[in-house]
């Protein structure tokens, strides 16, 4: 028998009940395929997070890549993360981006800084000087490229809808956490959230991986990623237990939110406490569920 393997997404946490998600989940469930046939071919864990992410940045529906809304400026400022491990712990390796503009995939230059420099994590200018000369594709016309996909919650008071984010676990043991987001609508220029900050949206160690989604603020304060597998590692919790604890935490600071989590033996965890989280899995068998509310 073929080692196991597990897929998830999230599309943001926070859609209104009752509003139209079928673009949404039809364009997650059609990853899910793709990227199970990444996984079943032996795919390493990284490459299926990185394609999942672009395929949900390119799609325009969420709070990231081309459906990031600009902030109070009017400028579009991305933010973006990827943790990975291996089986072993010694294999852990990230990379981020925050503030960055003009560049399509803010989740191709998270993994730019992880592979080609010594460090985690590049901001604004310093960023975007790396990825051009990394050669990572441009943006040339901001206005005309991104379509806000906030534009429909124009009047609401909704923060955070859209952040998108992927975990993997491929068949060599190996997990992968990613996020991408446009951030919090309106917000100030130069504010950086959870997302890019690994250990608040993003952690992969050799026992579990982590994507949020939500109000960033009050899940870098949980310090929330890494707060799942701390009680995995502590408290020998299950990944369901840790994942629900850690979002008991931030909600008690008064956030609002979800994450996704698999686990080294490829088990799920999906808990959000917001109206909904857009979210896709793929099992062990290969069953791929897409859901947004309860
Ligand atoms: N967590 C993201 C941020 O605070 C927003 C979101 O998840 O939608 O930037």
């Amino acid at each position: 028998m073929s080692a196991p393997f597990a897929l998830a997404l999230h599309g943001g946490a926070g859609p209104i009940r009752n509003s139209d998600q079928s673009r949404e989940t039809a364009n997650m469930g059609n990853l899910l395929e793709d990227g199970r046939a990444m996984l079943t071919k032996g795919a390493p864990a990284v490459d299926v997070v990185i394609a999942m992410i672009q395929g949900l940045e390119e799609a325009g529906f969420y709070i990231a890549g081309k459906g990031a809304a600009p902030n109070r400026d009017g400028k579009f400022e991305l933010d973006a993360s990827i943790m990975t491990s291996d089986r072993d712990s010694a294999g852990r390796r990230a990379g981020a981006v925050c503030a960055l503009s003009g560049f399509l995939s803010p989740i191709a230059a998270a993994r730019a800084v992880m592979d080609k420099t010594p460090h985690v994590l590049l901001a604004g200018e310093g960023a975007a000087r790396f990825c051009a000369k990394a050669g990572l594709t441009r943006v040339d016309d901001p206005q005309n490229y991104y379509t806000p996909a906030a534009s429909s919650l124009a009047g609401t008071d909704a923060l955070a809808h859209g952040t998108v984010g992927c975990v993997a676990l491929d068949t060599s043991g190996a997990l992968c956490a990613g996020t991408s987001t446009g951030g919090v609508l309106n917000k100030m220029p130069g504010r950086i959230g959870d997302s890019p900050l690994i250990g608040a949206g993003t952690w992969a160690d050799e026992r579990v991986a982590i994507s949020c989604t939500g109000q960033g603020e009050y899940f870098i304060r949980a310090a929330a990623a890494a707060d799942v597998s701390a009680r995995m590692k502590y408290a020998g919790m299950s990944v369901d237990a840790a994942a629900a604890g850690a979002l008991a935490d931030m909600e008690r600071q008064g956030g609002d939110g979800g994450l996704i989590a698999v686990d080294a033996g490829g088990r799920i965890a999906m808990p959000f406490i917001s109206h909904g989280m857009r979210r896709a899995a793929c099992d062990g068998q290969g069953n791929i569920t897409v859901s947004v509310f309860r």
